[in-house]
């Protein structure tokens, strides 16, 4: 046995579990990082920032990962934020919490959280490995067989290994995170390896946090302008109305994105229909009856005035959407009922059909992953495999903007620790 225990990734999650671990485990802890670096994904959090986690009760997060929010409980209540923040002001980092709720390192500098984990594991004589790609692995009768490449070749099998290294461990601990922002390591790859070798679930892995692209976007030259309370419906191609939600919007040159898209795009698939309304919480049905109001009396007044003044909107964004339907510049006072209807749709219930989501590159998070159904979500256990442990983004679990993923990689690797070191000491 060459470890008692092997960590695949030397991301969040698996930093996490290495300088959570007791000192007494920590020289029997082995992590093995298959690029020449080490938590690249914590130096790009929250933009260098580095956002732990969020404020707020527990039972909020739950809310917070799609449907499968509610499986991991058991794990964030065990492990939950106000956990995380002791744990990082213990390792010597203070944390500071925005006024959004978001906690970031009190220095707004994620080196200091990828030093301080780095510094715990080592004090805890956790082993780290870099350039170690996991390539193959092998369940033995009792515990794991790890086959390492040399980091510079493809993928090769344990059967066919050119330059390789083999590893035997008691306990397995997956944590080689999700595929967005393949360039960092995290490709996703490791988890064709485990349904080849091991037969484990996966369910198809796609872009979370991602913005939403749509057929003919009209807001190109507007790049930048946002909307503090956006409300967005998704339709499905046969008409269903599958979710709906509120939030911050942003228009980029090429897509929506902010919180709103970021957060909800796990349940946009191409094809399918949004409806965006710019001035919520009013609807299309509200500035209708507004505008017939409005144009009895203020009738010298231009529809883009009326509509930039009224609902605080950037006079350039008001003269955009107004552009196409030729009212722009329009009188309030001439406006038709068929006029007013299609504007107020024009800003309340504009429709997109969607043509796809950011790719991974443009990803912060990963949709899909090791199936829930496989694993126990009190020790992060394998179902199947005793000694193999699934941690962070490479189980199917994606959180919304604010810390929660990070939170999650914490949470993740704390549960595990638990289990295995109940059951090793
Ligand atoms: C730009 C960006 C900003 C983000 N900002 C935030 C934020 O502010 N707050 C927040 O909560 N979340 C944020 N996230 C998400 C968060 O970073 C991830 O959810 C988190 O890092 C997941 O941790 P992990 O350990 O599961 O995976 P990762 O941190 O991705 O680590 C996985 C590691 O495994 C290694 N690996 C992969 N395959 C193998 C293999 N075969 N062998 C050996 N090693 C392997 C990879 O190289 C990588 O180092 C952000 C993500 C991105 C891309």
């Amino acid at each position: 046995m060459d470890k008692k225990t092997i960590v695949v990734g030397g991301g969040a999650s698996g930093l996490f579990f290495g300088a959570a671990a007791p000192v007494s485990c920590g020289s029997d802890i082995l992590i093995l990082e298959k690029t020449d670096k080490i938590g690249t994904k914590l130096l790009m959090a929250g933009s260098g920032h580095c956002n732990l986690t969020h404020a707020g009760s527990i039972k909020e997060f739950l809310l917070c990962y799609g449907k499968n929010g509610s499986r991991i409980r058991t794990c964030l209540y065990r492990h939950n934020n106000l956990e995380c923040v002791r744990f990082m002001e213990h390792l010597g980092v203070p944390c500071s919490q925005r006024e959004d709720g978001k906690i970031f390192p009190a220095s707004m500098d994620g080196r200091d959280v990828l030093k301080a984990l780095l510094k715990a594991a080592a004090e805890n004589s956790v082993t780290i490995r870099k350039n170690a790609p996991v390539k193959a692995v092998r369940a033995l009768p009792k515990g794991f067989e790890v086959t390492v490449g040399d980091g510079h070749t493809g993928v090769h099998t344990y059967r066919h290994a050119g330059k390789h290294r083999t590893f035997i461990c008691e306990n397995l601990v997956i944590a080689s995170g999700g595929a967005s922002y393949p360039s960092t390591g995290s490709d996703g790859s490791l988890s064709d390896v485990l349904r080849r070798d091991l037969d484990i679930p996966v369910n198809a892995l796609r872009p979370s946090l991602a913005p939403v692209y749509v057929q003919n976007y009209p807001f190109g030259l507007l790049s930048g302008i946002s909307f503090k309370t956006a409300g967005l419906k998704i339709y499905k191609r046969d008409c269903e109305r599958v979710h709906e939600a509120s939030g911050d919007l942003l228009l980029t040159h090429k897509n929506f994105s902010g919180p709103l898209m970021l957060n909800n795009c796990r349940y946009i698939d191409t094809g399918d229909k949004i409806q965006l309304d710019f001035i919520a919480p009013h609807s299309a049905a509200d500035l209708r009856s507004h505008i017939k109001k409005a144009l009895k009396g203020s009738s010298s007044r231009t529809l883009t005035s009326f509509m930039a003044e009224e609902y605080n909107l950037p006079r350039r964004f008001a003269a955009a959407v107004l552009e196409p339907l030729e009212l722009k510049d329009k009188k309030l006072s001439s406006l038709s009922g068929v006029q007013i209807k299609a504007v107020s749709e024009a800003f309340a219930a504009a429709e997109y059909s969607v043509s796809g989501l950011g790719s991974f590159r443009e990803a912060m998070a990963t949709k899909g992953g090791i199936s829930l159904d496989s694993v126990n979500l009190s020790t992060m256990e394998s179902r199947v495999y005793k000694g193999l442990y699934f941690i962070g983004e490479v189980l199917d679990i994606d959180g919304d903007t604010g810390g929660y993923n990070l939170q999650f990689a914490y949470s993740s690797a704390r549960t595990a620790l638990d289990s295995i070191y109940e059951k090793n000491v």
